[in-house]
């Protein structure tokens, strides 16, 4: 296993930086810089470790050297761009990338969530899982801003037993309809992520991501004989618990503005994952004992949204700590590359000459 960069290692601590120029690019000589916090220095290597609470795993990830910090954009920079949030079950987007998605749809994105699963391993009761978690993921993708949610409602931990074609082809059809720009996707080559469905849903996305666009050819000509355009998807967040190998973070978003958004995106994921109504369940076991937490308020909502924040958000206020954010997501962001044919034409524009 190859950790070149742990968290801790005062890699951007010093690059939290507001204002008009919302990225920021860390310089390659980290923890070399004079004007870096204390607690940033170099013998901060050995931060205290993440509580785990969501089952991130922060202390395992390692950084690129090009590391930048996406920060809050004035007014509306993405107006008339759509993302597409991709999750292979309903807990999925909202624990590792709802503050990020609800952030860009702030700044002016038309977002829609799309689950695969049916989730039927969750819930309950057997079975309990397929109904409360299609509820849910309305529900999230309502807390998020998102326009609409979609369910695909493949067997939840059998998918890699689908037709990996079937899944890309239902993927491009809908990028093509809704016209995706950008989207969120697991990382398929996570090594460490036990989830099978985590890694098939990640690997539909990155292909049908090229196959819907021009760069794909002419892939299922009858959708576009039928009226659709070509998606051109030239942004991609992947998540991962762990990212390793070549897929580095090399995005951290300070999402700390969009906390509460993310809790109570979250809370309303109540079939599935860590969140959800466990802030009143315990609550009222705790009620039962005689005791309270003063932490979980006097009502089951307040106790759901303390439980969440206080609980499950704590990796992500542990990683943007990191960082000196409040709290933060972390992804390995790739942005458009160049367009050739602009290149070509701007040359010929800049150099062409009378015969
Ligand atoms: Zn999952």
């Amino acid at each position: 296993m190859d950790r070149r960069q742990f968290l801790g290692r005062p890699v951007s601590a010093g690059l939290a930086l507001g204002g008009a120029a919302a990225l920021q690019q860390a310089p390659s000589a980290y923890g070399q810089r004079s004007d870096l916090p204390p607690k940033f220095t170099p013998s901060a290597y050995t931060v205290p470790k993440s509580p785990n609470s969501a089952g991130l795993t922060p202390d395992y990830f390692t950084y690129a050297d090009n590391l930048v910090i996406e920060r809050n954009q004035p007014g509306k920079p993405h107006q008339g761009k759509v993302l597409a949030a991709v999750q292979a079950h309903s807990d999925d987007i909202t624990l590792f990338c709802a503050g990020t998605v609800a952030k860009l749809i702030d700044e002016g994105y038309t977002g829609y969530l799309i689950r695969l699963s049916n989730d039927e391993k969750a819930g309950k009761t057997v079975g309990y899982g397929v109904v409360q978690n299609e509820i849910d993921n309305r529900e999230a993708a309502k807390a998020l801003g998102c326009k609409k949610a979609f369910s695909f409602y493949y067997r939840n931990h059998r998918m890699d037993d689908c037709a990996a074609i079937e899944i890309r082809q239902r993927l491009i059809f809908l990028f093509r309809l809704l016209q995706v720009n950008t989207v969120f996707l697991m990382d398929p080559s996570d090594h460490y992520d036990e989830n099978p469905d985590h890694l098939v849903v990640g690997r539909e996305v990155e292909a049908a991501c090229w196959m819907a666009g021009t760069g794909g050819g002419r892939e299922y000509p009858e959708q576009l004989k039928a009226g659709l355009k070509p998606a051109n998807v030239r942004e991609k967040y992947y998540h991962a618990r762990a990212p390793q190998g070549h897929n580095l973070v090399n995005r951290i978003v300070d999402i700390s503005s969009y906390i509460d958004q993310k809790v109570r995106a979250n809370v309303a994921n109540k079939g599935k994952g860590p969140a959800g109504d466990n802030g009143a369940r315990l609550r009222q076991s705790l009620a039962k004992q005689g005791k309270k937490l003063p932490l979980l308020g006097n009502d089951d909502d307040t106790a759901n949204f303390q439980y969440v924040k206080h609980f499950i958000m704590d990796d992500f206020r542990t990683l943007g700590a990191q960082f000196g954010l409040e709290y933060a997501e972390a992804f390995r962001y790739i942005g458009p590359e160049p367009e050739h044919r602009q290149i070509v034409n701007k040359y010929v524009e800049e150099h062409a000459v009378p015969l």
